[in-house]
């Protein structure tokens, strides 16, 4: 499964776009990563493209003009559909080919550059959707951090259930709901129960909370019935975004028992526009590896690639802005930072694992991480456990506090890769804010 590096990683290579070179920017030519977009405003058809500095290669302008020849056009057609679905289908060389194809046009000195330029749409003009027709959402729980903070508020002296070790824990989602960054939506209104109480109440969600996730974007898919061994799994990825989980946490208290969460995170879950594909994220694959004493994963979630490279090193941060900092023109706050890296369980174990009992997959479908909290509790990427389940207020920039959201809040997640000897990669944004509830 291993992804290996070529010529496309190489740091030193540029691009002839200038804003691919911008310090510090997210998408230089080393990662070329995928959206689904049209110009603002218009009636254009969505279409495939790529973002290269502070632009979008138009998929569908690109392959009218038969520059890109071989496996790769065939990739670039299937990326010029108004979803992806059939080019996560094609597979992993599929998607190197095209890698590859644009990497080379887009470089300083390419032949060709003059006509591809012409299919550049600047990003600041662009509205963008779901990338993908998602068949099946599925929400994984894959950081023992997050687990242990959670099940510390319920359970002090047993925070750690005992599966917790063993299986990678997640539970079917809902894949209707799930909206691209820029996504709006109403403050949920459900049943909970009020501290003390012993009869639910009916009102708007009053613990409304983010987990901060990345989603996995799956391409090949698998016959019902045939499960996709460790050594296989990586294939069938096409790549990761951010995703927002909202949850709400008073219901999700009220209904998970006994058949786990329900109302409290269908309302809405929100990810980014682009997808970042493991060819991009090579450089920053890193070892995968249990603590001392706990168990090792049993044989069919382990393989030797897994253990030497199987994990992700990929920087995360939550910034919080309320409408008080935004009408002084405050950036959004940090108010969390981690990384992919302290996951327990890996990409590859929680695709085998979603597949041992003959379960199917299908190009589209997408796997969440679960909220990927680091091991201090500064790294924890939910508000129930920065609070400390509502104890410890967050304090924000003009002395504001937070303990769960309040309308109008806007919460912004951004991922980025980084280090010495390869290229700087990102992810974009995965923004979304609440509006008042409904009207009961
Ligand atoms: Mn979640």
């Amino acid at each position: 499964m291993s992804t290996l590096l070529n010529e496309t990683h190489h740091p030193a290579l540029r691009s002839w776009l200038a804003s691919a070179q911008t310090p510090g920017g997210d998408f230089p030519i080393q990662n070329l990563p995928f959206a689904v977009f049209r110009r603002q405003g218009s009636d254009e058809a969505f279409r495939g493209g790529v973002a290269l500095g502070d632009q979008i290669v138009d998929l569908a302008a690109l392959a009218r003009t038969g520059l890109v020849t071989g496996e790769a056009a065939a990739a670039l057609q299937a990326g010029a559909q108004d979803r992806l679905n059939a080019l996560m289908a094609l597979g992993p060389t599929a998607w190197s080919a095209l890698r590859l194809a644009l990497s080379r046009l887009l470089r300083e000195g390419a032949a060709g550059a003059d006509t591809v330029a012409t299919c550049l749409v600047p990003q600041a003009q662009a509205e963008f959707t779901v990338p993908a027709r998602i068949g099946d959402y599925t929400d994984f729980y894959t950081s023992v951090h997050h687990a242990t903070n959670i099940g510390k508020q319920f359970r002090p002296d047993n925070p750690l259930l005992p599966n917790y070790k063993w299986v990678p824990i997640g539970y079917h989602g809902r894949a209707s709901s799930i909206g691209v960054s820029g996504q709006r939506f109403h403050r949920p209104v459900g049943q909970t129960l009020p501290p003390g109480a012993t009869e639910p109440v009916f009102g708007p969600c009053r613990r409304l909370d983010i987990e901060l996730e990345l989603g996995v974007f799956l391409g090949q898919g698998n016959e019902l019935g045939e499960p996709i061994a460790m050594d296989d799994a990586e294939q069938h990825v096409f790549g990761l975004c951010l995703l927002n989980d909202w949850s709400a946490r008073d219901i999700q208290a009220w209904e998970y028992q006994p058949l786990g969460p329900f109302l409290s995170k269908n309302f809405a879950t929100t990810i980014s526009p682009w997808i970042v594909t493991l060819d991009a994220l090579a450089p920053y694959r890193t070892g995968f590896e249990r603590p001392a004493g706990d168990p090792q994963p049993l044989a069919y979630l382990d393989s030797a690639a897994n253990r030497q490279e199987g994990a992700f090193d990929i920087q995360l941060d939550v910034g919080l802005q309320t409408p008080a900092m935004r009408s002084a023109g405050l950036a959004p706050a940090s108010i969390c930072r981690t990384s992919y890296r302290h996951a327990y369980w890996t990409l590859a174990q929680m695709v085998t694992h979603h597949t041992v009992n003959g379960c199917n997959l299908q190009p589209g479908d997408l796997l969440g991480s679960g909220t990927l909290s680091g091991p201090t509790l500064d790294q924890a990427g939910a508000l129930i456990e920065l609070t400390q389940g509502g104890k410890q207020p967050v304090t924000l920039p003009q002395g504001e506090q937070r303990v769960y959201l309040e309308d109008g809040d806007s919460v912004v997640l951004r991922g980025w890769c980084e280090k010495a000897g390869a290229a700087r990669i990102g992810f974009g944004a995965c923004e979304g804010s609440i509006l008042p509830a409904r009207t009961l």
